[in-house]
């Protein structure tokens, strides 16, 4: 295939997205399919001689759609919302056409400075502090990461990368019980140990009790550990749990820890002034993620980590050999010293395009509105005799169970994922088994949000 066929196919696939975009309501949310059935039509090796692009984008749009997920269904109010605006897949078929390698400025001026001008917009329009920079990363758990692992370094005196971890006392993390996996993950790979990441009780109100985060420092530090820093989440992924960031960060601050706020679904909501108050605090933070891919428009992968001093994660993660110098480095930002891969897409763009394609106030009215349709939503499966709302809406999310318990909530949540009219996925809740609903899906109606009640009236 050449660049002449390209513009032709191109034209093709702009069709096929746009017929597959205004006929997702007429396919169920999650396939119909078993695990094993596509890989049993493919041949099992690629093959020797070319083969024609109309038989390649034939067996595409045979195979393919119906056995995926359906990610930007309006009905789908599983997990947390993954959008793609069309002005992000309108940025992103542009970056593909360049398809730069974004490591340094060098590589990528525009790529560079587009980041810096968004990571600020962004930044602006949270409400963080105007000191403040950062970066752009694949997913939050490698922003979590670099920070874990800036964390790490600088309680070592800088040690860990140079000697090994051998070298240093035994590293300590603090989070609250409802953090995230990833919180797990960085621990692990920056090489606490998950038996060094204390996950610190939480409060009625599923914050991290302050008191309880700075009995275990003391108790660490007296037990000869060596405390490196503390987590917190605005916006928990299970049920949407949030810290109390002012108090947790004051004792994390008294104890001269780093703190890094994971607000990776959550943070898309606060360019809403109404809803800051959920992470009131915030600006005394070291370190905070939020994915744009989520909630905000700009399609995966899209996450944000702004610092309030970069300096310790590039000297935690930044490495020039010599093959890699450029003149006039110094007065430049190269990104690659601030994330954990060498290799970087150009993501900024597509956070240009949404920002402006929609504007801050297109954006604030859609998550408002997702927010107030969960709201109704919740109150009408309140009133159904058989269901209980289990944990209340915090902003679009909330969860639900079956009065007669964890069988029967399961059994539901099967029904309702074979019906295919909507999807939704499991957790845990103190010990019981829920059902959560989120609102996020940027094509979604109010009606689309009602049919979770009239599934369950068929349902329940
Ligand atoms: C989604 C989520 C993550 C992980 O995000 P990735 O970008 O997929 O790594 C981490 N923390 C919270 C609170 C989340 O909701």
């Amino acid at each position: 295939m050449d660049h002449e066929a390209l513009r032709d196919w191109s034209k093709r696939a702009a069709d096929w997205a746009h017929d597959y975009h205004a006929g997702l309501r007429d396919r169920p949310v999650r396939p119909r399919t078993t695990p094993g059935a596509l890989r049993a039509v493919l041949p099992a090796a690629a093959p020797e001689a070319p083969e024609p692009m109309e038989r390649i984008f034939a067996d595409f749009e045979a195979l393919i759609p119906a056995a995926m997920t359906h990610w930007q269904h309006p009905r789908f109010f599983a997990y947390f919302p993954a959008n793609a605006a069309p002005a992000s897949m309108l940025a992103e078929q542009l970056a593909n056409a360049i398809a730069a390698q974004c490591m340094l400025w060098q590589t990528s001026p525009a790529a560079t400075e587009l980041e810096q001008a968004m990571v600020g917009w962004l930044r602006g329009a949270l409400g963080l502090p105007a000191g403040w920079s950062g970066t752009l990363h694949d997913s939050a758990t490698t922003a979590t990461l670099s920070a874990v692992l800036t964390m790490r370094e600088a309680a070592s005196g800088w040690r860990g990368n140079a000697e090994g971890l051998a070298a240093l006392p035994r590293l300590r993390l603090y989070a609250s019980d409802q953090t995230h996996s990833s919180v797990d993950k960085a621990a692990r790979i920056a090489g606490f140990g998950q038996a060094n990441l204390v996950k610190v009780a939480t409060d009625a109100g599923l914050s991290i009790d302050p008191a309880a985060l700075e009995a275990a420092i003391a108790a660490d530090r007296a037990a000869g550990y060596l405390p490196a820093g503390v987590v917190l989440c605005t916006g928990g992924t299970s049920v949407g749990a949030c810290d109390r960031l002012g108090p947790a960060i004051a004792v994390a601050k008294a104890a001269g820890l780093p703190v890094h706020v994971d607000a990776a679904w959550a943070g898309s909501a606060m360019i809403c002034p109404e809803f800051r108050p959920l992470w009131n605090g915030v600006e005394g933070a070291d370190s905070v993620v939020m994915n744009p891919h989520k909630w905000l428009g700009p399609q995966f992968d899209c996450a944000v980590q702004f610092l309030a001093d970069p300096a310790p994660q590039i000297r935690t993660l930044g490495l020039k050999p010599a093959y890699l110098a450029t003149a006039g480095a110094e007065t430049v930002t190269d990104f690659n010293d601030w994330t954990v891969p060498l290799g970087r897409r150009f993501r900024a763009l597509k956070l240009w395009f949404v920002l402006r394609a929609h504007g801050l106030d297109g954006l604030r009215h859609r998550i408002r509105e997702h927010v107030a349709w969960a709201g109704e939503l919740a109150a009408e499966i309140g009133r159904h005799p058989a269901l209980e709302i289990v944990t209340p809406p915090l902003l679009s999310l909330f969860t639900f169970a079956h009065r007669d318990g964890d069988a029967a909530t399961e059994a539901l949540l099967a029904a309702i994922n074979d019906d295919g009219r909507i999807y939704l996925t499991p957790t845990r809740h103190v010990g019981r088994s829920v059902i959560r609903v989120q609102v996020g899906q940027f094509d979604c109606t109010r009606a689309d949000v009602m049919c979770v009640a009239e599934v369950l009236r068929d349902l329940a």
